[in-house]
């Protein structure tokens, strides 16, 4: 019975590794990284009834092999009295060598839980910030499908709501979808230090918004040639209606960029018709980098191009943390819905 004990104890101590282990990453990550949490119960779920199985199965295998050979010593024992000290060394050994499968068995256990708890920890726990996001490639195509280099806008009137839809094939959950709504329809604004910003006077603060819906309306009383659309309505689906598509990938650009912006547009008449934004490696963002990402690939499919300030939202590489739309940004829409004929984004500092 020694050596069930001795199983038992490994499996214990084995589950209270992982326990511990969890505590430790619960405490350093919970407050910056509420979603890490499922993945981490999820990886214990899955790790802990490893080293029970394994525990149990050796412990199965080495009680049929004890009790074959005391079948086979018993059948010895009737044969003569001198052969009885010889078959209770026979016994003892087998003891002792029992005892010590146990200790290498539980030492087994001990280590692979400890195994797979630093693993866990290194796929599912540490997932660090990204500094700098990469936008990609964003290009305009003409009804035949080529690439034409010439400005666009959308021709939308004031009352029609532009259909966003979002085509969430990993199946990503609420809150992350929320994180894209809310960087095309949020109306917040926020002051961000002009020292982070790269700007002539760093103690003071300017304005910026978190998403679209509200940056556009504050520029919507504005006359311009073309009406600014400030009504979006964003829904998930499996098909792709609508006027702008985000399709949500998995998959990896080898590039490492993160999206891919394609508007449609009639070049005869400057018109935008459709835009398709594509995340791509989309689980391995988090809501603050998921909403930056498309942040700047939504200024594309309004119709903006890069920016030339290494600071603003639309620059080809941003910091998630001050990737927001700016007065810059505002003011580029401005020229181009106003007929500018480019769609640039220049800032001045
Ligand atoms: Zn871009």
């Amino acid at each position: 019975m020694k050596h069930r004990i001795l199983l038992t104890t490994g499996a214990i101590v084995g589950i209270a590794l992982i326990i511990i282990s969890l505590l430790f990453s619960f405490k350093f990550s919970f407050s910056s990284n509420e979603e890490k949490i499922i993945p981490m119960t999820y990886a214990s779920l899955f790790f802990v009834p490893i080293p029970i199985a394994l525990g149990l199965f050796f412990l199965k295998k080495r009680i049929s092999s004890k009790s074959k050979s005391e079948q086979v010593l018993s059948g010895k024992t009737s044969s003569a009295q001198d052969k009885i000290a010889s078959i209770e060394r026979q016994i003892q050994n087998l003891e002792t060598k029992n005892k010590k499968n146990s200790i290498i068995i539980v030492l087994g256990i001990v280590v692979l839980a400890g195994v797979l708890v630093a693993y866990s920890s290194l796929n599912f726990i540490e997932r660090p910030t990204q500094q700098i996001l990469s936008s990609g490639r964003f290009i305009v195509e003409n009804l035949k499908g080529d690439t034409i280099k010439i400005w666009v806008t959308w021709h939308i009137p004031k009352d029609v709501p532009l259909q966003v839809t979002i085509i969430n094939s990993p199946d990503l959950p609420d809150e992350r979808i929320n994180a894209i709504k809310e960087a095309i329809v949020s109306e917040k604004t926020l002051a961000l230090k002009n020292v982070f910003l790269n700007k002539e006077s760093p103690s003071e603060k300017s304005t910026y918004y978190e998403g679209w819906r509200g940056a556009l309306k504050s520029i919507a009383e504005q006359k311009t040639e073309f009406n600014i659309p400030t009504n979006f309505v964003v829904t998930t689906s499996e098909k792709s209606i609508g006027d702008v598509i985000i399709i949500l990938s998995t998959a990896k650009e080898a590039d490492g960029t993160y999206a891919f912006t394609r508007t449609i547009a009639d070049d005869g008449a400057n018109q935008i018709l459709k835009s398709f934004i594509t995340v791509f490696d989309v689980e391995s963002l988090n809501n603050e980098e998921l909403a930056a990402v498309i942040r700047h690939e939504f200024g594309h499919a309004m119709g903006l191009a890069h920016s030339t300030a290494e600071e603003d939202l639309m620059y080809p590489t941003f910091y998630s943390n001050r990737a927001f739309i700016s007065e810059c940004d505002l003011d580029a829409m401005l020229s181009l819905y106003s007929g500018s004929k480019s769609a640039e984004v220049v800032c001045r500092h």
